[in-house]
């Protein structure tokens, strides 16, 4: 059995979403009860294979929301992940993915540290980041969308906002090494680790994010920001294709402006409908069809019987492992969301 761990983007989100559900306890409450609040186990999902191969799985509600690190509630969201993960195994689930911002927690905390909760002692190698396939999605996105726009990726600069990140290094690898394009723009906070990935990749300009917006004719958007930050698209290139992975999004505004053209990045699209309501609630435009793609991997674990911690850890995501997860998920008829924002 495979098993997903979500969280919704917003407070707000979140008591419109307990709403609609049918939680009406969680609905009107405030940040203080959600900090409180247990993990859920809210749908079961069924997923078949373009082989013919059906598996099973849960979705776990962490009920973490990014607003705890924003109001410097860390106990809090430490405490959600772990839950959730322990909620997970208890329940038998073999694999489960970290979604969105599960991961992220576990890693800046180092969560590794606490493997024991209450009578339960995590097994580490249940879990998964899921991000070496939404690494690989967000590269096939680039390679597949950018010629659609008449971009030459040959002589094409790719900024990579997060770049530094454990997705966003794995992307910066793939399009120096499979996709070799023109310029690569490298933009996170921290100056050693930009300068570390540009010794490990033999190129790339860092840059402040101002800076490197107006050269860039892609932009992959893998910052693991709580909030998302407004673009001025008068800066930008024409055309310029914007690849959005954050979750919540990087993109803070809706941009609508002549030659500027949005995906929704990470997301793959199954070739048979899945029935759920879970991806309805994170308003994907086609709910049962499309998904994250850390979600997706799960699956492809399940589907293949790779009960391991595929992804895990920071920045160690090789273009190997990227080809591996990628074959599968054409295998079982997962592909990369290519339609672009309206
Ligand atoms: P990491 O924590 O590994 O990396 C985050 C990166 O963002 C780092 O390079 C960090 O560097 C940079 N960063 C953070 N804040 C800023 C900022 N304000 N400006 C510029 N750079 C910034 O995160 P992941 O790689 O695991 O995840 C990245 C994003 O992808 C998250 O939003 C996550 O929720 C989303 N995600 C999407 C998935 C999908 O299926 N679509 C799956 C998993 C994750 P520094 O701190 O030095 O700035």
């Amino acid at each position: 059995m495979f098993g997903l761990i979500g969280h919704l983007t917003s407070l707000e989100h979140a008591q419109a979403v307990a709403k609609e559900l049918g939680y009406a306890e969680y609905a009107n409450q405030g940040l203080d009860f959600w900090c409180s609040a247990p993990p859920l186990i809210v749908e079961d999902i069924t997923v078949t294979s373009i082989t013919g191969q059906t598996i099973h799985g849960k979705y776990v509600e962490s009920c973490f929301l990014p607003e705890m690190l924003a109001t410097r509630r860390i106990k809090a969201a430490t405490r959600k992940i772990l839950n959730a993960m322990a909620h997970a195994q208890k329940h038998g689930i073999n694999i489960t993915a970290l979604g969105g911002f599960s991961s992220i927690i576990f890693e800046n905390f180092n969560l590794q540290q606490l493997p024991k909760i209450r009578n339960i002692t995590l097994e580490f190698a249940r879990f998964t980041t899921g991000n070496t396939h939404t690494a690989y999605v967000i590269c096939r996105q680039v390679e597949q969308a950018a010629p659609k726009l008449g971009i030459d990726l040959s002589q094409a600069t790719v900024a990579v906002c997060g770049a530094t990140g454990d997705i966003g290094s794995a992307v910066c690898r793939w399009l120096n090494t499979n996709l070799s394009v023109g310029e690569l723009l490298l933009v996170a906070r921290d100056r050693d680790r930009l300068n570390a990935l540009q010794t490990e990749l033999g190129r790339g300009k860092i840059m402040e994010l101002n800076e490197a917006l107006p050269q860039a004719d892609i932009v992959v958007w893998v910052a693991s920001m709580p909030k998302g930050v407004e673009i001025d698209p008068t800066t930008l290139k024409q055309p310029c294709l914007l690849i959005d992975g954050g979750y919540p999004k990087n993109l803070a505004n809706q941009v609508q402006y002549p030659g500027i053209h949005i995906l929704k990045g990470g997301i793959v699209e199954h070739a048979l409908d899945i029935d759920w309501k879970i991806m309805k609630i994170v308003n994907m435009d086609v709910p049962g069809r499309q998904l994250f793609a850390c979600f997706a991997e799960s699956m492809l674990l399940e589907f293949e019987k790779w009960h391991t911690n595929f992804s895990w850890g920071r920045n160690q995501i090789t273009v190997e492992k990227m080809e591996k997860i990628g074959q599968v998920s054409i295998k079982h008829g997962f592909q990369p969301l290519l339609a672009f924002e309206s």
